[in-house]
């Protein structure tokens, strides 16, 4: 029904009312009268209903013109006082511009922001700001835009430095801010004022205005209409298609109706369905409501009187109007801004401003866009008004936030989207916290939100509804703002600042404490869990928490003050969370070593254990600011650390540790994967930073607080393992103890990772404040041990660095110091690589490495090691010292507990029992031990000499172990595994150790002794003669391994290679039996004496050899003979435009299109390609049919795609699994007989005239009328030699001719797009004309590469042109014969008239290769025919010659005029040729005339005939050389100089051209004359047809922009070209002709085929014959396309500076072309491999199988 009522007709009453109308008059009866709303609503209500809504369609383009006429113009001269044409001109004179730029983004537009100068990454530019700013100099980053937001160029605050670009540069002259209006007189101001809010009142009446058939107060129309609208508004519930369904029953519209309306209820939110009297609307109404109510909630529908439509729609325009008229002047900005925010006759929040903001969520998106503009070019871009307005949205926030959690739109077009704008702006976000407590109050918003708490009062997102998770995600926004309001730290803190964020902090306490343990787990004994427990939400809010987590702290670290109230109040919070040990922990007492402490029993495994923890957490965080900002010494009295309980503190993080040390030993596997994953990211990089990192940062706070020992009792208990460490004879306690093996498992395990836990806690200082260390020494760690892993790209490193809030790692600051760049070759990408300096830094036991990262960093050090020659022991680096407040956990490496420890796992290790110990647990030790011995050896280097050093783990080691068992020292255990044979992988490690101890003993003696001595040369002395020795023979034994291991490697790698090494063996096979073909001419100089002919009676003839292959499915040798079995090659054929010189032409109708001849301009053509492996023509059948069944099954089955079509031939060659559609038989040479005389051209064309004759006539005989007659025309003589009716014996074997018929139709099929047809008399033209294309193609590609003609070409593609020569020279066998004969005559009438051939082609409208391809492939029907002895080869050199000669004249022709060029002098041998030019070119303008121009230059002829020509020539000898097999002179192998004489001499032609026109000029001039007098010339020459000129340049890719986001810019702006300037989606640009495309989108399909396609796939039919390459600009991906239903994404060509590619656009990094990689796509395409890359890429990833490539 929408169709019905397209324009109508305005009522004539109307339009005499409207031309009545003087907008003068009406403006000057406002200027007078007092109540101003009283009269402008008169005439809205009016007019408005008169103009807007009176049909169907809203909006059509002439109510906006009356609109304008009727209703903006008065209000605009009411505004102006004058005639607003010059009244808004002199405003925008005297307009002074604000320097900010707030150019407002469209979708995907790109932007720009400054990573080192921006304030926070919400800071952009656009492309303009930022190409004239200093930001393109430094590092940025580059994003698309998702609409909405505006460019800070201009604002100060934004930016650190550069906040101007060059345009937005303010004067220096109009410095101070003036206020705007001083330049406007008060009666403008009035005048304004009045008016805009007369306005503004009427837009927000209307928009929030809720009732379906009432008007407000005074707009009621004086005469009212009953008629109706049916709206239906957007909901982001229902999909497109249950819409579009809806729809088509509702209001029975077809389907493309249904999409349109969908379409724009989804882009404004709302759209009449139906337009009519109420009863019609109810009814649609109530149709959709009972279609879509069933699974959801209902499609909102209203049914409203169209008086009150038509006010929203003008209501709509006002707000348009308004943005329109402030864009003249910064006054009346400031006016507009002022009149909404005027507080309304309510009070508080009663402004229009604020009535609109509080509406938002009830209007539709199409009104809420429009004034969300409007703020954003008023309010947002005045600053006085900007933070009047910040104040006004935060004292609505909890409101606009409540509203917004119910709104099922999404978050951009809510107003509460705006935050970014205010919040991010320092100076308003600091005004707001003091002013309006935003922080407090965006808190406590977000956890009233959230009210599932259990028991304790902790969140429970268990058993959440899809409603409540719906709500989840939602409140998370207001993290994003609260992240906005934290992002700049304050430089300077006033007291009020200092109390709101405070109370902000208690709020967010109070919030942290309802996490402090949430979603507790119990160990699951006996029973696997039946149900996973929701994980995901606690994790989401910890993720999303993390960085303001993160951001206190920094708050905290910029004001002593306040640093000391957060201590505090953390401390209470915690102190809150866990009073005491209340939970019935029982006290207990342990004691080990000599040691005991107080404790409680608790055990991991039994009890309720959370991995959420987030008070402890920061509390450790503030701990660590404490000491790094020295507050801890400077103001020890203000902290509370009296009420520090270390055990306290340590307890709940401890439990966490040991609950993944548990995980890991495989204790908690009943509990399923929801733990796995917890402990996941707990370690993980997003999160470890607030989680893992600060639970061992409260280990170390609580340790280096108490007693050393206690603290590791108090550890060994939690990880369980005190009853074997404690007891008396732990050393021998395995002898004892029952032989459970998984508990014996897990103990080991438990015990790793508890000795793992010692050595972080001891050896993790490079946070500052726990180390003393630098900011930047951190990050350089992480990368270190990151690199040590392996060489990493740049984005592999940023994803495992932890990100700040502005998504920086930090990372380019120092990875310079640590790593070195290596560029990208032309795949892969760029790797940083450990610099060797820095490998002495390694840590094996580093943090933040997995079991996975650790064992692969292990190998590889030791590995690098070994091929430094160096001892591969890998000791701990030496460490930085602590800062004070941690300086005593150090003594953990000496303490009794420890050493006891140490001492029962070594023993264990000198008498293992099998299973009760590890070597992991050894290699701890060893590592700790280490860690000792460096911590001393440090602390003794580093003291003075009045400074005793009290770490003394030397002496600790040396003692015997503890009464009353009195065991042997660590020392003396260490010795004594020292040469154990099953230790022999730590024995360089024991011998480490030992000489650093022998080390520090000299170090001490000396010092002790003569303390002056510097301590350094300790080392390496005692290296005894016998020490050496052995280390030279373990030297040599690790060279012989690692050549062993080299040899091994090889012999893998040549495995892996066989298939390719098999083939090339195969191809040797080839190459050694027939020294004739192309690959083997290199290296067989014999036949290079006699010049080499390849055409004509006096071509060489190669020695004939068997020729024998082996069959790649049955592996039996097999020769190549016309009478044997025959033989295929895999092969692919397909339509190309590769070479098209016009892409405009239309496509053939396959029906009816006569394929003889191939225009010059090659639009379309047919490639042959092939993989070079041969089979039996049996074995590939067999091969095909299993494929075939196979295939079925599996669509039965599984109905899964395959990368091939079997159903259109299509298979894959079993050896190397490349595409392939057909097979090409493999012929023999073909034999020419060397006879002695042969005709010269006159005799020729004579008796192939008479042939030609008998041929005609005998084929008029074949017509059906007389069969009878068999007597041969009269006046024909016909050479008695010459029997038209002899049928000659086919000389192929059953097979060959099998499979020259299946070659023959696959070519036809592919090449026309036609149903196979084996009698269809095009077969034979397409196989010539698929040989012609193919060698043009690859002569193109030669030349293009800059390769020889011969011998540069892989194997496969020679052996694929010989196969297409000799199969085109017998194909006429398997074809009718007087059809090819017919093909014969007609081919060969184009060049000598015949009168009896009818519409001959201009010489102009043919491609001569081709011509040259087909008839001298088709003259083998009329020549088995012949038996005068003529051979073959004289025909075909004389048909050769007539070509070359039609081609020069076709140059002439075309050169077109001489170019302005320096005439060259020019030798006597050049001499000859130019004269020969302008002889032939002056002939030709003889016959031609005028429309030739005159060109005097021979210089200038010869040139273009030379370079003309050339392609072809090439072309002909490839050609020849294929067929004959005449091997190449070996001047054509190489590049060098002299090649025209070579190739002219091989394809038997003199080297002056023009000698082949002269020399036999009586006989040609007539064939000229009937040349130059084809009406075609002249039509052609005339511009009438496509002039191609010779030669024709290869085509190449698009250039495209060096810079990437110039593609983003122009794509940004287009739009789609069939929904009227709505935006694209998917700008996708076709890299082959530059079209941009709406691709992956319903507005842009099109039907072709009988399918619906994407505009992709349909533009790859017109532009590529069905293959595409595009570049999907908003993701950065190259699109491959093939047919409908083949597609894989190709790397994009462009990198960044790491070398990386950016699919997806995700990293920001600005990207640039990268030359090689798109040549790369370029040869790809110019090789006709893009079908076979898709192949490819689909069998090796099958999910692109399953993609719906045609809707692209
Ligand atoms: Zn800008
Ligand atoms: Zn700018
Ligand atoms: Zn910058
Ligand atoms: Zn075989
Ligand atoms: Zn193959
Ligand atoms: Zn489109
Ligand atoms: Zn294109």
């Amino acid at each position: 029904m929408a169709a019905a009522e397209s324009d109508r007709e305005v009522p004539s009453a109307l339009c005499t009312e409207f031309l009545n109308f003087s907008v003068k008059d009406t403006a000057s009866k406002w200027l007078q009268v007092t109540d101003l709303y009283k009269e402008v609503y008169h005439h809205l209500a009016r007019y408005v209903p008169k103009i807007y809504c009176l049909g169907p369609n809203l909006n059509p383009q002439s109510e906006d013109l009356l609109a304008q006429m009727l209703l903006q113009a008065p209000l605009e001269w009411y505004l102006c006082g004058e005639d607003p044409s010059t009244g808004l001109a002199k405003l925008e004179q005297n307009n002074q511009p604000s320097q900010l730029c707030g150019h407002v983004f469209k979708v995907g537009e790109p932007t720009y922001s400054c990573r080192e100068c921006a304030a926070d990454p919400t800071c952009v530019l656009c492309m303009q700001c930022f190409l004239g700013s200093v930001h393109k100099e430094h590092r940025y980053r580059m994003t698309t835009s998702g609409g909405g937001g505006f460019c800070d160029c201009g604002d100060t605050e934004a930016w650190k430095k550069g906040p101007y670009c060059q345009k937005h540069e303010p004067n220096i002259s109009d410095s101070c801010q003036e206020d705007p209006l001083a330049h406007l007189s008060t009666d403008m101001i009035a005048r304004c004022y009045n008016v805009f809010s007369v306005v503004l009142k009427y837009a927000v009446d209307m928009l929030t205005w809720d009732k379906e058939d009432e008007l407000p107060l005074g707009l009621e129309p004086p005469d009212r209409s009953d008629t109706y609208y049916c709206m239906l508004f957007n909901d982001e519930v229902h999909t497109y298609e249950q819409v579009i369904y809806t729809l088509q029953k509702a209001v029975n519209c077809t389907q493309k109706e249904a999409v349109s309306f969908a379409t724009t209820v989804d882009r404004d939110g709302r759209k009449s369905v139906r337009f009519g009297d109420f009863a019609f609307c109810e009814l649609a109404k109530s149709v959709i409501v009972r279609n879509t109510s069933r699974q959801s909630k209902p499609l909102r529908v209203q049914v409203m009187h169209s008086s009150v439509v038509a006010h929203q729609c003008f209501a709509l325009k006002a707000l348009h109007w308004l943005g329109h008229v402030i864009g003249y002047s910064d006054a009346l900005r400031r006016i507009l801004c002022q009149v909404g925010l005027e507080r309304g006759p309510e009070g508080e929040n009663s402004s229009l401003v604020d009535t609109l903001m509080l509406c938002d969520s009830k209007m539709w998106k199409g009104a809420r866009n429009v004034y969300h503009q409007l703020f954003m070019s008023s309010l947002l871009m005045d600053l006085k008004y900007k933070k009047l307005f910040a104040i006004q949205f935060a004292k609505n926030y909890e409101r606009l936030q409540s509203d917004y959690v119910k709104d099922d739109h999404d978050r951009e077009f809510s107003v509460t989207d705006l935050s970014v704008q205010m919040f991010t702006v320092p100076s308003l976000a600091r005004m707001l916290i003091t002013e309006e407590n935003l922080m407090t109050t965006i808190i406590r918003t977000f956890v009233d939100h959230l009210r599932h708490r259990d028991l304790q009062g902790r969140f429970q997102f268990e058993r959440y509804t899809a409603q409540q998770a719906f709500k989840f995600r939602r409140v998370q926004s207001l993290i994003g703002d609260l992240k906005y309001v934290l992002i700049s730290r304050p430089t300077e803190w006033s007291d009020q600042l200092r109390e709101k964020f405070l109370e902000g902090l208690d709020t967010f306490l109070e919030l942290l404490k309802c996490m402090q343990g949430m979603d507790p787990v119990v160990r699951q004994v006996g029973q696997h869990i039946e149900m996973e427990p929701e994980w995901e939400a606690a994790f989401t809010l910890q993720m999303k928490l993390t960085h303001i987590i993160s951001m206190i702290q920094e708050w905290c670290a910029t004001d002593e003050r306040v640093l000391i109230e957060a201590y505090k109040k953390c401390l209470t919070a915690l102190t809150h969370c866990h009073s005491g040990f209340a939970d019935g922990e029982q006290p207990i007492t342990l004691s080990m070593c000599g040691h005991s402490v107080d404790t409680i029993r608790y055990c991991v495994s039994q009890e309720k254990v959370s991995i959420h923890l987030p008070v402890s957490r920061l509390l450790a965080g503030l701990h660590v600011l404490l000491s790094k900002m020295e507050v801890a010494y400077r103001f020890p009295e203000q902290l509370p650390l009296s009420e520090l309980s270390p055990p306290m503190l340590i307890e709940h993080p401890l439990r966490c540790l040991v609950l993944c040390a548990q995980v890991h030993a495989g204790m908690w596997r009943r509990n399923g994967f929801s733990l796995v994953n917890q402990i996941y990211y707990y370690h993980n990089v997003k999160c470890r930073v607030e989680m893992f990192d600060k639970d061992l940062i409260m280990l170390q706070a609580g340790a280096s607080m108490m007693d050393p020992n206690h603290f590791l009792i108090i550890v060994l208990s939690r990880f369980e393992l005190y009853h074997i460490f404690s007891s008396a004879d732990c050393r021998k306690r395995y002898n004892r103890e029952n032989a459970n093996k998984d508990v014996v498992q897990q103990n080991n395990t438990l015990t790793e990772e508890m000795l793992h836990l010692i050595m972080m806690v001891v050896g993790e200082r490079f946070e500052a404040g726990i180390g003393q260390v630098e900011g930047c020494d951190e990050i350089k760690r992480e990368i270190l041990h990151q690199l040590c892993i392996r060489p990493m790209a740049h984005s592999e490193l940023v994803k495992a660095l932890p990100e700040n809030e502005n998504k920086e790692t930090g990372m380019e600051r120092v990875i310079d110091c640590v790593a070195s760049f290596k560029k990208p070759g032309v795949t892969g990408r760029g790797l940083y690589e450990l610099r060797p300096e820095c490998a002495k830094q390694f840590n094996l036991y580093f943090h933040h490495y997995s079991r996975a990262d650790q064992s692969k960093a292990e190998e590889a050090q030791r590995k690098l090691k070994r091929q430094n020659g160096e001892d591969t022991a890998l000791p701990p680096p030496v460490l930085p010292p602590f800062c004070p407040l941690f300086a005593s956990l150090v003594n953990i490496l000496q303490c009794d507990v420890l050493l006891g420890m140490l001492g029962a796992v070594l023993q264990w290790a000198v008498e293992p029992s099998a299973g009760h110990w590890s070597e992991s647990m050894l290699q701890r030790v060893l590592h700790l031990i280490g860690m000792a011995l460096l911590e001393e050896q440090q602390q003794l280097e580093n003291s003075s000499e009045d400074n005793d050093v009290y770490f003394n783990f030397t002496l600790k080691m040396s003692r015997p172990g503890e009464a009353p068992s009195n065991t042997a020292s660590v020392l003396a255990l260490l010795e004594n595994l020292q040469n154990a044979p099953h230790l022999e992988v730590h024995e360089g490690m024991i011998r480490w150790l030992l000489k650093t101890v022998a080390g520090i003993k000299t170090m001490r003696e000396r010092s002790a002794s003569t303390s002056t001595v510097t301590t350094s040369g300790s080392r390496g002395q005692e290296e005894t003669a016998c020490d050496k020795d052995k280390a030279e023979r373990k030297r040599k034994a690790e060279m012989a391994r690692l050549r062993r291991e080299k040899v091994m490697a090889q012999m893998s790698e040549m495995q892996r290679h066989f298939i390719n090494e098999n083939k090339e063996l195969f191809q040797q096979s080839l190459e050694e039996l027939d020294a004739s073909t192309s690959t083997s001419l290199e290296h067989s100089p014999a036949s290079s004496d006699a010049a080499l002919a390849c055409v004509g009676p006096r071509r060489s003839r190669p020695r004939e050899k068997r020729q024998v292959v082996t069959c790649i499915l049955c592996q039996e040798e097999q020769e190549i003979r016309a009478d044997g079995k025959a033989m295929v090659l895999a092969a692919f054929v397909q339509r190309s435009t590769v070479m098209s010189k016009n892409r405009t032409r239309p496509p053939h109708d396959p029906k009816r299109y006569d394929p003889l001849f191939m225009h010059p301009d090659l639009s379309f053509g047919t490639h042959t390609g092939s993989c070079g492996h041969i089979m039996h023509s049996h074995c590939w059948q067999r091969y095909f049919e299993a494929v075939q069944a196979k295939e079925q099954r599996r669509q039965q089955r599984l109905r899964v795609h395959t990368s091939y079509d079997v159903g259109n031939g299509e298979f894959l060659c079993p050896l190397c699994e490349c595409l392939s559609n057909t097979v090409i038989p493999l012929l023999p040479r073909t034999m020419g007989s060397s006879s002695c005389e042969q005709p010269g051209l006159g005799q020729w064309l004579k008796t192939s005239g008479q042939q030609i004759k008998a041929m005609h006539s005998a084929h008029r005989k074949l017509q059906p009328v007389s069969t009878v007659e068999e007597t041969v025309e009269e006046e024909c003589p016909v050479p008695e030699v010459f029997t038209v009716d002899y049928i000659p014996t086919n000389p192929y074997s059953s097979t060959i001719k099998e499979m020259l018929a299946t070659f023959g139709t696959a070519t036809y099929k592919v090449g026309l797009k036609v149903h196979p047809n084996e009698q269809d008399p095009r077969i034979p033209i397409m196989c010539w004309s698929s040989c012609a294309y193919t060698i043009q193609s690859i002569e193109r590609l030669l030349v293009d590469e800059k390769k020889p003609l011969f011998g540069s070409l892989p194997c496969r593609q020679d052996d694929c042109l010989s196969s297409l020569a000799r199969f085109g020279s017998a194909c006429w066998t398997a074809a009718c014969q007087p059809t090819v004969q017919g093909h014969f005559i007609r081919l060969l009438a184009a060049l000598i008239p015949d009168p009896q051939v009818e519409a001959s082609p201009c010489i102009l409208d043919v491609d001569m290769l081709h011509l040259l391809v087909s008839v001298v492939l088709s003259y083998g029907s009329v020549h088995s025919q012949d038996s005068s002895g003529l051979s073959v080869d004289a025909v075909q050199l004389h048909l050769f010659h007539l070509i070359t000669v039609a081609h020069m004249v076709q140059i002439l022709l075309t050169s077109g005029p001489e170019e302005v060029t320096m005439e060259q002098e020019s030798g006597e041998a050049e001499r000859g040729e130019e004269e020969g030019a302008c002889r032939l070119y002056n002939t030709l303008r003889t016959h031609v005339g005028s429309s030739l121009p005159e060109v005097g230059s021979g210089w200038h002829l010869w040139r273009c005939v030379k370079t003309g020509i050339l392609p072809y020539l090439r072309g002909a000898a490839l050609f020849f050389h294929h067929l004959h097999g005449v091997p190449a002179p070996p001047e054509l192998h190489a590049l060098c100089p002299g090649q025209w004489e070579v190739l002219c001499g091989y394809l038997s032609l003199p080297s002056n051209l023009l000698q082949l026109f002269h020399g036999q000029q009586e006989l040609l001039e007539p064939l000229l004359h009937g040349w130059c007098t084809h009406p075609g010339i002249q039509q052609t020459l005339q511009g009438g047809g496509v002039l191609v000129s010779f030669p024709r340049e290869s085509n190449s890719l698009i250039d495209l922009p060096d810079d990437y986001s110039a593609l983003i810019n122009q794509a940004s702006s287009f739009t789609c070209p069939k929904s009227g300037g709505d935006k694209s989606r998917a700008p996708t640009l076709c890299l082959v002709c530059g079209s941009m495309l709406c691709s992956q989108s319903y507005c842009c399909q099109t039907e072709l085929e009988g399918e619906d396609v994407g505009a992709c796939t349909a533009h790859t039919f017109a532009c590529g014959a069905g293959v595409g390459i595009f570049l999907r600009v908003r993701e950065s991906q190259v699109l491959f396309l093939a047919g409908k239903t083949k597609g894989c994404f190709y790397a994009p060509p462009y990198l960044d500076d790491y070398g990386e590619t950016d699919q997806g656009l995700r990293r920001g990094n600005p990207l640039h072309l990268c030359h090689e990689r798109y040549r790369k796509i370029q040869k790809l395409w110019r090789q006709h491999s893009i079908t076979e890359e898709i192949g490819h890429a689909q069998e090796a990833n099958q999910t692109l199988v399953g993609i719906d490539w045609q809707h692209l």
